[in-house]
């Protein structure tokens, strides 16, 4: 990861687009079931950005607000989830799916692990912390 890679990613039907400059700060699986039914799979992948180093590049994407403290964009066309914001956190989490270049950025944490699928077995080894979050 260098620092003057242009990444860059964006949706399944390519009306959202995004780009930042700076590299991911880090990225990590997230276990909670929020992410399992935002993103329809097993865990999310999230890579964290800088919020003022990222920049729209196409349309806006929708937001919907997922609980109390964070809200979710997405793609009100093709529906592809495309980031997870806190409320409180100048950084974002975008979707790692929704990267152009996915294949650069490995998962260093996992989140959310008292929610992890007992059959879960990637990234064996790396940190793990339960969520803040509770309702
Ligand atoms: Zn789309
Ligand atoms: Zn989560």
């Amino acid at each position: 990861m260098s620092d003057d890679t242009d990444w860059t990613g964006g949706c399944l039907c390519g009306k959202r687009r995004y780009r930042f400059r700076r590299p991911p700060s880090t990225a990590g699986y997230c276990h909670c079931s929020m992410c399992r039914r935002a993103t329809g799979g097993p865990f999310a992948f999230l890579v964290r950005v800088d919020e003022a180093a990222l920049e729209w590049t196409a349309s806006r994407p929708a937001v919907y607000r997922s609980s109390p403290i964070a809200e979710r964009g997405f793609c009100p066309d093709c529906g592809s989830p495309l980031f997870l914001r806190y409320d409180d956190d100048g950084r974002i989490r975008l979707t790692g799916g929704s990267l152009d270049h996915p294949e650069l950025i490995r998962p260093q944490y996992h989140y959310g692990v008292e929610s992890r699928l007992p059959w879960m077995d990637c990234g064996q080894g790396l940190r793990e912390e339960e969520t803040r979050e509770r309702f």
